[in-house]
């Protein structure tokens, strides 16, 4: 535990009173008004970097990581594709096969310990009434050739502060 005793610096920083060892605790959001908060907003579609990670693994399929993670995932990211992932109707961009499938991360200062963690799709209409805002990273992975790629980014969540 640090402390700013005997500090020798004077007058208020922003910051100065708090203890490093402090839990983080985020700005608090202003509140705003959304009219479905089920129905997602800052929708990204990330099919344009997507398709330039095809191109250069089907160039030079010993590219450097940046790109072959995206054909080696963590093993965590396959189990999640497995059983929490949703089947899509979309083939594989890269070896063509049907049934890739969708996994939901969740992000967001709202959502606790609940952040960083796969979602099953059909519980996003409940999470998006009980949490303010968070992000959905929706990442393709093709059980097939082991392709993963980020495919949707969006945001949830009924505008309100819950705290
Ligand atoms: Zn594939």
């Amino acid at each position: 535990m640090t402390s700013s005793r005997g500090s020798k610096i004077r007058g208020h920083r922003p910051g100065a009173d708090r203890s490093l060892d402090a839990p983080y605790r985020p700005a608090p959001r202003a509140a705003y008004a959304v009219e479905d908060p089920a129905a997602p907003r800052g929708v990204v579609d990330h099919r344009i970097a997507k398709q330039a990670v095809v191109d250069v693994l089907a160039r030079n399929p010993v590219a450097d990581d940046e790109y072959t993670t995206h054909i080696n995932p963590e093993p965590y990211l396959l189990r999640a594709a497995e059983r929490l992932g949703d089947a899509t109707a979309r083939p594989c961009p890269r070896c063509e096969k049907p049934g890739l499938r969708h996994v939901s991360y969740v992000y967001g200062d709202d959502l606790g310990d609940t952040a960083g963690q796969v979602v099953p799709p059909p519980r996003l209409p409940q999470m998006a009434r009980e949490f303010g805002e968070f992000d959905v990273w929706v990442v393709e992975v093709c059980l097939a050739c082991q392709w993963n790629h980020v495919h949707l980014t969006y945001t949830l969540g009924d505008g309100r502060a819950h705290r």
